[in-house]
């Protein structure tokens, strides 16, 4: 399979293998924010193979491409810039789960289960399942939107734990169109972030393998409780993209965002939340450039007030 010449071409192309695409669409239906500009193409590979056919389809924009793979989009402000490259959305891909232990003697041995997720499934399935099956270590996904390639990319967490504690290997497309494995000794996760030791950020991941560990229903609850504490201060039922800035190192960037007087304030249909000052909210018709006007207006009051860069968490594309 070599790339597409044209538009036309990579549609006919598309349509003959079967994979899913949608024209002319509005990114607000793909950010839990509910704004963003328009998509020319939206693509909507289902498995491994549909997406390696995609990679090659579009090869000489595939880097691009790369910047707008959206999963759950509930960490992804799109721009009010029409995108002219192909999205690629994670909305239809694998969810399966697949019990991988036998590949993992040495925590088999320890009690520990080892489960390969397709990338495409939801944090939420993820908890259900594991407390169906009396598995501990993934509590903190309570109250986490989004998929599960998202949260290993934003290595999605809370103070307790992170998504990289659990991992074990993923597996990922280049944007050769080459399968690989990459285990945890080349992953580096850090505070909301991933680096894979010799790729920058242009990869896609299509599963992942995460360790739990056999516990009890009552011991899994007892741990979820602090979660659920901690999601009862957080404007859940807003459309949001969750914390806005990450928090700098020894401070909280919703204290700081209060501390500088922008609790509640609004800009179009924007508005940082009374109920967390790190969420900004979409009241009705905001604009993505509403939004930036808060966090570019937050960050320049939070340097020159308080002598803190904030730095955001969400990805702006
Ligand atoms: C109400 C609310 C509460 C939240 N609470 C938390 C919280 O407690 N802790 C926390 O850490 N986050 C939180 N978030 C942020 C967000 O839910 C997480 O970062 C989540 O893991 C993102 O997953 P997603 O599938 O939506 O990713 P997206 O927003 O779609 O994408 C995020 C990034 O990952 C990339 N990406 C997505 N899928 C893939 C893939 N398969 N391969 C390669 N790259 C990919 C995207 O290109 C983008 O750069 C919250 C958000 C909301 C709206």
């Amino acid at each position: 399979m070599t790339g597409a010449k044209t538009k036309e071409d990579l549609l006919k192309k598309l349509k003959e293998l079967g994979i899913d695409f949608m024209e002319n669409q509005n990114m607000s239906s793909y950010s839990s924010i509910k704004t963003g500009g328009k998509a020319d193409l939206i693509l909507f590979p289902r498995n491994e193979a549909e997406l390696g056919l995609i990679i090659k389809l579009t090869e000489g924009v595939i880097s691009e491409c790369f910047r707008y793979v959206v999963g759950g989009g509930t960490n992804m402000l799109f721009k009010e810039e029409r995108i002219w490259v192909p999205v690629i959305s994670f909305k239809k891909f694998d969810s399966s789960v697949l019990d991988v232990s036998d590949d993992y003697q040495n925590y088999k041995k320890c009690g520990d289960k080892v489960l390969k997720f397709g990338a495409g499934i939801n944090l939420s399935k993820i908890l259900n399942y594991s407390m169906k099956h009396n598995l501990s270590g993934c509590e903190f996904f309570y109250g986490i939107p989004g998929t599960l390639g998202g949260a290993v990319k934003m290595n999605a967490g809370s103070k307790e734990s992170s998504v990289g504690n659990i991992v074990e290997a993923i597996d990922i497309f280049d944007l050769n169109g080459s399968k690989r494995t990459v285990e945890k000794k080349d992953m580096n996760f850090s505070y909301r972030s991933l680096n894979i030791n010799g790729i920058k950020d242009n990869y896609c991941i299509t599963s992942v393998h995460l360790k739990l560990k056999e516990s009890s229903k009552a011991e899994i609850a007892e741990n979820i409780k602090i979660f659920k504490e901690r999601k009862s201060v957080q404007p859940l039922g807003e459309f949001s993209l969750g914390c806005i800035f990450k928090n700098p190192e020894g401070f909280s960037a919703g204290k700081i965002i209060e501390e500088i007087g922008f609790k509640g304030v609004s800009f179009g249909g924007a508005s940082v939340s009374q109920k967390h000052a790190n969420f900004i909210i979409n009241k009705g018709g905001a604009k993505p450039s509403d939004i930036i006007f808060l966090i570019d207006n937050i960050r320049e009051k939070a340097l020159e007030s308080r002598g803190i860069k904030l730095d955001t968490e969400i990805k702006i594309v």
